[in-house]
């Protein structure tokens, strides 16, 4: 006998989560709290459950540009050290409470400096505090395996930070930091404009995802992979522009979706967030579903929890019904995120075989 696929039983099987923006993932009473610590006087509301509602209803509006603005107030009261280390602390707890067992969580450190703060001291407590949370669940459920979190730089697109983002990236990859990203509005910004930071990530053999195919479409897949030479793409949702499929279901690939399927380059896709900012209509219409058939290297992640009211459970649920996933589906979809993670493949193989492996197997043939 095979164990109920519920939201229950979702939550404690393990996943991995590669697209998890921390400033994306405050609580709304964090959000409160920090906000009457630090004196920001701009939030829509000091309650936490008319906070969670106004990010939700904000992000819903259906434009990217509009999605962003939410950012403002996130990143508004993670400004000193102790507020960045509280708010990574409550991601790996919260994360390790939704049964995520790896993730690579996402910032911008350029974003926290408005008051002063050294971008070194904006990593240094974003990885105490991912340090500090991680012990707190081991604490709190012990022999349970601990979640393991890999931070990830990101550089603002409409910036011009990149090249020294990728420099931090790279100063701190033995401490913590697994790699480099770009985010933000991509009209306008194409990826090439930070070509400089790709290449010298190349150069010190560092790894990166760039956000690329959501709200535009191929183009923005092609630069991010040939120009930039990214190891995964943020979305690329859009890459089912360049697949036809015919009134018999069958698929026909174009050139580069050839190329992203038969070099398995991950696709790191958020249904919710995808659905909010209107890069699609709704999960069931989700590309995920011709791309999982087509046995693209497809991941399933958050995105922004908050805004999106979120969680690896609940997006995984929802896939579930969208699409009638099995739990064979969800093993697939979190053996292919472990084994896009920016960690060394032996201790990807280990959360594989020793981890994910065993408990997916007890759930499948659970008497
Ligand atoms: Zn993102």
């Amino acid at each position: 006998m095979t164990t109920a696929l519920d939201q229950e039983s979702i939550r404690r099987a393990p996943k991995v989560l590669l697209h998890d923006h921390l400033d994306g993932g405050v609580r709304p009473q964090t959000v409160a709290e920090l906000a009457a610590e630090v004196g920001y006087a701009d939030l829509p509301a000091t309650d936490a459950s008319e906070l969670a509602t106004w990010f939700r209803t904000a992000a819903d509006s259906g434009s990217l540009e509009r999605y962003l603005e939410t950012f403002v107030h996130t990143v508004g009261v993670m400004q000193t050290p102790a507020a960045l280390s509280r708010v990574a602390a409550e991601c790996a707890v919260d994360l390790a409470a939704d049964g995520v067992v790896y993730a690579e969580v996402r910032f911008a450190p350029e974003l926290h400096v408005e008051q002063g703060l050294e971008l070194t001291e904006v990593v240094d407590a974003v990885l105490a505090g991912f340090a500090d949370g991680a012990a707190q669940t081991a604490t709190a459920a012990p022999g349970a395996p601990p979640i393991r979190v890999g931070v990830l730089l990101t550089a603002m697109r409409h910036a011009a930070r990149s090249r020294e983002i990728a420099e931090l990236a790279i100063g701190y990859r033995d401490r913590g930091v697994v790699g480099f990203d770009i985010a933000g509005a991509e009209a306008g910004f194409p990826p090439t404009r930070h070509l400089d930071a790709f290449e010298y990530m190349r150069r010190d053999s560092g790894h990166f995802t760039i956000h690329a195919g959501e709200a535009f479409g191929l183009p923005s897949i092609w630069e991010a992979l040939q120009w930039c030479g990214a190891d995964r793409l943020g979305h690329g949702v859009r890459i089912v522009d360049d697949i036809t499929v015919d009134s018999a279901g069958n698929a026909t690939l174009g050139r580069l979706a050839s190329y992203v399927r038969d070099k398995r380059i991950p696709l790191e896709m958020c249904p919710s967030s995808n659905v909010q900012t209107g890069a699609v209509s709704s999960i069931a219409e989700h590309p995920i579903g011709l791309l999982r058939r087509l046995m693209f290297r497809v991941t399933v992640n958050t995105d922004n929890r908050l805004m999106s009211d979120c969680s690896m459970t609940s997006e995984m649920t929802a896939l579930a019904s969208a699409f009638g996933y099995t739990w064979s589906d969800l093993q697939w979809l979190t053996v292919n995120a472990m084994k896009s993670a920016f960690i060394p493949f032996d201790e990807r193989l280990a959360l594989i075989n020793d981890v994910i492996k065993p408990a997916y197997a007890r759930l499948i043939a659970a008497a």
